[in-house]
């Protein structure tokens, strides 16, 4: 068989202390999951039903503690990091209860859900989509994945970013209003999921812009660390 055009890359993740590839397939991301951050986007943080948005696989990008670059997207003057928990999925399934959500993980990794703040906004207030604020090339960067079996299964964790050594965001991500196992099992009733799809679970207080030259640094406690450059 071949292909009439040249077939797009698989996108991978590193696997700590492995040189075995994760390969992506989907991204879903998880929207306002901090209380504080829904407050500081101006929304009342109620329990209310998790909602989710997706990038594409081109979105991700491998990234370790040694400074990786990510270029400044186009048609933005307002671009957010978001430091997050990533999930990713090892078994698929459908309508998986959350007890046995878990089950599901393959492991855990530091993100960034790099936002065109600017244009999001506008499309929410609009009623649009948010795919050009959130879903573009190079927009999910993330670290080398630890395995539970590796590792087991996060509960508590401090979860920070720091940009150019300065204290952006700081939380714990037993903080989740809605946790893993939880996001996993009501997003699972709506998709089938299959081995390769990535969770991305939300951010916490204090998104804030970077700019050309800016380095962020990802700190999740038991988790490789990210240091991520904006490109100049
Ligand atoms: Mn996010």
């Amino acid at each position: 068989m071949t292909y009439a055009i040249p077939a797009p890359p698989t996108y991978t993740l590193t696997i700590a202390g492995s040189d075995e590839l994760f390969p992506v397939h989907r991204v879903f991301c998880v929207g306002r999951n901090y209380a504080a951050h829904a407050r500081e986007m101006g929304k009342d943080p109620d329990r209310e039903a998790p909602f989710f948005f997706m990038k594409p696989a081109c979105a991700v990008v491998p990234a370790n503690e040694t400074a990786i670059d990510i270029s400044y997207p186009p048609m933005t003057a307002n671009f957010h990091h978001e430091i997050e928990l990533v999930v990713t999925i090892g078994k698929g399934g459908k309508d998986i209860p959350e007890a046995k959500a878990l089950e599901h993980v393959h492991g855990y990794a530091v993100g960034l859900d790099m936002t065109r703040r600017d244009l999001q906004l506008e499309a929410r207030d609009k009623g649009r989509p948010w795919e050009f604020g959130k879903s573009f090339t190079q927009s999910a960067p993330i670290g080398p994945i630890s395995t539970v079996a590796d590792i087991g299964h996060l509960s508590s964790a401090t979860i920070s970013l720091t940009v150019n050594d300065q204290g952006r965001q700081s939380s714990d991500i037993d903080k989740l209003i809605w946790s893993v196992a939880e996001s996993i099992a009501y997003l699972s009733r709506y998709e089938t999921l299959v081995p390769g799809d990535v969770i991305m679970t939300g951010t916490p207080e204090g998104v804030n812009a970077v700019v050309p030259g800016d380095v962020m640094h990802g700190h999740i406690d038991g988790l490789a660390d990210i240091v991520v450059r904006i490109a100049k």
